[in-house]
């Protein structure tokens, strides 16, 4: 068996990795495209269609771990070139809407339209499942992440047996199950090879807050403030489970405002998990503009807003009919994105936050494993042969975890061949 790191070890996002059995079968996991830097478009060298070919040469077919783009991106390509993709069926209903969305945008529209194309001949694994292509045995496992149905990956495979684990956090509403599932499914599958995210090694000293700490410290804002936006991501679904629960703990006629594409989301989330995802409510302020609207001046209200033209348009009305010293903004999302003088600055998204004379308040968590989750996920799945890490920043080193002297010798950052004691043997290959 061969693993190949083709992308991941030296950067966040865009993390190809490749399983091949000695007869020559081969999977991809995940193949996304690079993260941009700031307001720059990503530059990916998979943009070059003879370059997905050329990784696609032997393909038969690529699993999700889940629908990031970092993570999922070059769906049309790949299907044209033939190989089968599977990803879980949430995640599939969740891609499909975001791309019907972007379909109504001229400068999107093309793109959208191919990989809806794509995406109707996208198989769905279940957790639990194992699927079987040619010798190589794949089973997904549920992991929380800020995309919601996401999955690590046991791969079984000419003796040898890998855990790839995607993104994965343990501090999100369904993380509490991580130490249990991988104690009932994994560790008696007596891991030999370890393929980890490490994204946040380079906070090793971070305390991280979890989605529940989050939904508390906006309940207090929300007894500060009487009209609140908010900026966070559509598609992730713990985020949005916060802040409607704040909204509902606070007051419960306040109202939890969507556009249209943000309540498509959240039908697609209500309609396939259970919980605290099945009975979000909210009032669509383009379908019932007026009727919203009034209930949102009388009650107050929390409103999910993204950088668009409809939304400016909407704060253009609403805001000259509220009292601003009542009024907050929450941004949700990466602090990076706007804290001047970083590479990752977006002008856009800054200046969008600072649109009016607003509080603006900051409300976020990493939907990463904090670097204690990742040493005790390395203690508990001890794997025989090697760690890889993937999805971490060039200058960080995993060997910074509070892990056994043992385990760090293990850890594989370029390529090299192991053998098992019974003589199986795999080898590795990292580019870059
Ligand atoms: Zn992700």
């Amino acid at each position: 068996m061969k693993i190949t790191i083709h992308r991941g070890t030296n950067q966040i996002g865009g993390c190809i990795t490749e399983i091949q059995s000695a007869k020559g079968d081969k999977i991809l996991i995940d193949f996304g495209h690079n993260l941009p830097e700031g307001d720059k478009p990503a530059q990916d060298k998979y943009d070059e269609d003879e370059n997905v070919l050329k990784l696609l040469e032997g393909v038969s077919d690529v699993y999700y771990t889940h629908y990031h783009g970092d993570h999922i991106s070059f769906e049309s390509d790949i299907y044209r070139a033939g190989v089968t993709q599977h990803i879980g069926a949430l995640s599939l209903k969740m891609v499909k809407t975001l791309k019907q969305h972007m379909q109504h945008a001229d400068s999107l529209k093309e793109r959208a339209t191919k990989s809806l194309e794509a995406l109707e001949h996208f198989r769905i694994y279940k957790s639990k499942h194992t699927e079987t292509v040619g010798d190589i045995r794949i089973t997904p496992y549920f992991v929380s992440h800020s995309a919601i149905d996401a999955h690590m990956f046991l791969i079984e495979c000419d003796g040898i047996t890998v855990l790839h684990t995607g993104d994965f956090r343990d501090h999100g509403y369904m993380g509490t199950g991580l130490e249990k599932n991988l104690i009932a499914n994994i560790v008696p599958k007596q891991i030999d090879v370890l393929v980890t995210e490490g994204t946040m090694l380079s906070r090793i000293a971070e305390k991280v807050p979890t989605e529940r700490d989050l939904q508390q410290k906006t309940i207090d804002i929300f007894n500060k403030y009487k009209n609140v936006f908010v900026l966070c991501s559509s598609m992730d679904a713990d985020r949005i489970v916060t802040f409607y629960q704040a909204t509902r703990k606070q007051k419960p006629n306040r109202w939890f405002v969507t556009d249209s594409y943000q309540g498509e989301q959240i039908q697609n989330i209500r309609n396939n998990l259970t919980g605290i995802y099945s009975d979000i409510c909210y009032g669509n302020i383009l379908q019932k503009h007026d009727e919203v609207l009034a209930k949102m001046l009388e009650n107050g209200f929390t409103m999910l807003v993204r950088n668009t033209e409809t939304f400016k348009n909407l704060l253009k009305e609403i805001v000259p009919q509220i009292d601003m010293r009542q009024t907050a903004f929450i941004y949700s999302q990466f602090e990076g994105y706007i804290t001047k003088g970083l590479p990752t600055f977006k002008q856009s998204t800054y200046d969008f936050v600072h649109s009016y004379d607003w509080a603006v308040e900051r409300v976020h968590t990493s939907g990463h494993a904090s670097c204690k989750t990742l040493a005790e996920v390395c203690n508990l799945v001890n794997p025989s042969l090697a760690i890889i890490p993937i999805h971490k920043e060039w200058d960080t080193d995993f060997a910074s975890l509070p892990i056994s002297s043992e385990l760090k010798k293990k850890i594989v950052t370029k390529s090299m061949a192991l053998e098992k004691e019974n003589g199986d043997f795999i080898n590795f290959e990292v580019k870059e």
